[in-house]
């Protein structure tokens, strides 16, 4: 991969809000240089306090990093703590009447759950799966809607040292049985159904169907009844509110090594099959509770909107796990950003006097499609950070989120991170790190990140490369469930030097600034130039009207490969003579901003991209559209195969 080109400019600066600044936990660049500097120094040292002061353990532990079965990385391995103590119990008794979660259904009902009721919830349901046989080690599918019964769930299995796995509520029942069977798994706690934009959402239906497809491994299934219309099956299903109803609000927590498997998680499936990565209980939790201090800055006085699923791994560092550790109030949402309206992000923010919000490019780039004057109906004043992640935020959407939703006053944190890396890699620190629009600027304090060619040796400044972290990090991934050969070769490739490859491609500008150029897999090669794809969607999305854009390669007999360019316009989708002048527009128009290597040979509309579950673009679906034929390959994550036919022109 040597000679990944950059053809973006792009040189605002926004130095960091002074008045932010002044009560940031990190607040200015010599602060964050400190920790830097501790980390080179005393690497194991610098993560031994980070896990002493950010969690509770009940045995201390000793050791730091074992790397004896390199590149299986081992943190903290003889202490031993319990995740549920360290979300919920240590907040007690002085959080007691704190709002922990403030949960907000698609109807608009409002529910406050208090830390207290938080404790005895998850003590009843780790109490009654304890009594279905479950025990430390087990594995239990949780399989909800965005409702706190669902973090109860998590919690409920890390109290007992059960391992869970979380399936997106909206993944079918293929694909649902599919990781029942890779992870074994010997309990589903699901719910009779769930409400998302004044729909039902069938999840014991697909349990239901899933069970009838063959899941050996599954003996119980509980089901919270959110709907009250749950129909059990004699044997396997037995009610939430009969397995709780005569359970204690106690139950002593297992206290497991650091090393324990907290949980599996499958991931987005952007690049391919979904690994199921596997994540330690100790070094996960450092990182989750820390990143949310650091990069989000939570406070006491927070209210905190992290809008992800919890099928993501998103929805278990920034939902369940790293705010709860640090005790602060947040919402959770149950329903969609469309319904009822486009404003219903906005106005909850409103309702709940929201101060930090974390969303993705893909929700961004879609209410930014409807207009300024939607947000402009809500009074934001409350926020005083913003968050994105999930995909390369274009710097035309990256503005618009400062200054529409901003007021030019909220920092941006544009975090880089991955399933596999359990929490923030790269990200501003929003008191003392200036940011720039379309880079998620400077790598963490003890975040080894570098740029390197496919030998593993550095490239030199704004020259693409492989993103890799060159030193083990405690919330690193510890295997692919099951597939220790798979987790090997997809990230430690023998070449690399042991370095840990992201599957990213990316440069570093002269101030040391990352910029995210797109997979490794999607990189473009036209007459001899190598390309990202992010920085010729983000061309095209600075047009004003384009909301969308996805490029890709397709073979070309002389230049290699030829541009191809999906484009979603705002308002309707062009069609006829309008398609035509629209297509000449934007070429010309990506020609002048920058230069006529990038210039796409073609260019179609669509009404929409083909999109993972969770909001991210699948160009590899694109690379086979571009040369006319359905797409093959792993599609078990497509949020809507519809549109590979409308793309397709079929
Ligand atoms: P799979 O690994 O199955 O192909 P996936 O990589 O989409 O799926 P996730 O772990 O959900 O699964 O996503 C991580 C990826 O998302 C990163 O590797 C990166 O490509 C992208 N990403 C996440 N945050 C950012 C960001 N802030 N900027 C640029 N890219 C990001
Ligand atoms: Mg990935």
């Amino acid at each position: 991969m040597n000679n990944l080109e950059s053809i973006l400019t792009e040189n605002r600066v926004f130095q960091p809000n002074p008045e932010f600044a002044a009560h940031a936990r990190i607040g200015s660049l010599d602060a964050y240089n400190a920790l830097v500097a501790e980390a080179q120094n005393d690497y194991e040292g610098f993560w031994a306090r980070q896990a002493r002061e950010f969690l509770t353990w009940d045995t201390p532990f000793t050791t730091i990093l074992d790397d004896s079965n390199a590149p299986h990385y081992r943190w903290f391995t003889d202490g031993k703590l319990n995740a549920s103590v360290n979300c919920i119990d240590r907040h007690l008794p002085a959080k007691a009447q704190k709002v922990a979660i403030i949960a907000e259904a698609d109807d608009g009902s409002v529910r406050e759950i208090t830390y207290q009721q938080l404790h005895d919830e998850v003590a009843k349901l780790a109490n009654g799966i304890k009594s279905l046989g479950v025990t430390k080690g087990d594995r239990v599918i949780i399989y909800m809607p965005m409702i706190p019964e669902a973090s109860i769930a998590m919690l409920a299995c890390a109290r007992i040292g059960a391992i869970h796995s979380v399936v997106f509520g909206g993944f079918s029942a293929e694909a649902l049985r599919d990781r029942i069977n890779d992870t074994g798994a010997r309990l589903v706690i699901t719910a009779d159904g769930g409400m998302r934009g004044g729909r039902t959402v069938p999840l014991k239906s697909a349990v239901d169907k899933a069970l009838e497809a063959g899941c050996a491994s599954v003996e119980k299934v509980v089901v919270f009844e959110r709907l009250g219309n749950a129909a059990l099956n004699a044997g396997t299903d037995v009610a939430w509110s009969a397995l709780i109803a005569d359970k204690s609000t106690t139950c002593d927590p297992e206290m497991v090594e650091a090393e324990h498997p907290l949980f599996l998680l499958y991931t987005s499936g952007s690049t391919g099959k979904p690994k199921g990565v596997q994540h330690a209980t100790g070094g996960f939790l450092v990182n989750a509770a820390l990143t949310n201090a650091w990069v989000f800055d939570l406070n006491d006085d927070d209210v905190y909107w992290c809008t992800a699923d919890v099928g993501w791994i998103t929805g278990h560092s920034y939902v369940t796990y790293g705010p709860l550790a640090l005790g602060v109030t947040q919402v959770m949402f149950e329903g969609i950003p469309s319904y009822p309206d486009g404003g219903r992000f906005w106005q909850m923010i409103e309702r709940h006097k929201v101060s930090v919000f974390y969303t993705a490019p893909t929700a961004i780039r879609a209410l930014m499609k409807l207009g300024d004057d939607v947000p402009a109906k809500s009074d934001l004043s409350s926020l005083r950070l913003l968050g994105t992640v999930g995909e390369p935020i274009n710097p035309e959407a990256w503005m618009w989120y400062h200054r529409v939703i901003g007021s030019e006053r909220c920092p941006i944190a544009d975090t880089w991170w991955q399933t596999e890396t359990g929490a923030h890699m790269i990200a501003p620190l929003p008191g003392a790190i200036a940011t720039k629009p379309g880079s998620c600027t400077r790598p963490l304090p003890g975040i080894i990140a570098d740029i390197v060619d496919d030998e593993g040796n550095p490239v030199g400044h704004n020259q693409g490369g492989n993103l890799v972290i060159k030193k083990p990090w405690p919330s690193m991934i510890r295997t692919i469930w099951g597939d220790d050969a798979r987790f090997q070769r997809s990230y430690f490739p023998e070449k690399l030097k042991g370095y840990y490859l992201a599957g990213d491609s990316a440069r570093r500008d002269d101030d040391g600034y990352f910029w995210i150029m797109g997979r490794i897999d999607d990189v473009l090669n036209v007459s001899g130039h190598r390309l990202g794809t992010m920085e010729i969607e983000s061309a095209l999305v600075a047009h004003p009207l384009v909301a969308e854009a996805a490029v890709v390669g397709k073979p070309h007999d002389i230049k290699g490969e030829s541009i191809v360019a999906f484009v979603v316009c705002k308002g309707d989708r062009p069609e006829g003579d309008a398609a035509d002048a629209m297509v000449k527009t934007l070429r010309d128009w990506v020609a002048e901003q920058i230069g006529p290597i990038a210039k796409p040979d073609d260019i179609r509309f669509g009404d929409n991209l083909p999109k993972t579950r969770s909001g991210k673009i699948m160009r590899r679906l694109l690379r086979g559209i571009a040369i006319g034929e359905l797409p093959q390959g792993d599609v078990s994550t497509l949020e809507n195969p519809a549109i590979l036919e409308q793309l397709l022109g079929k």
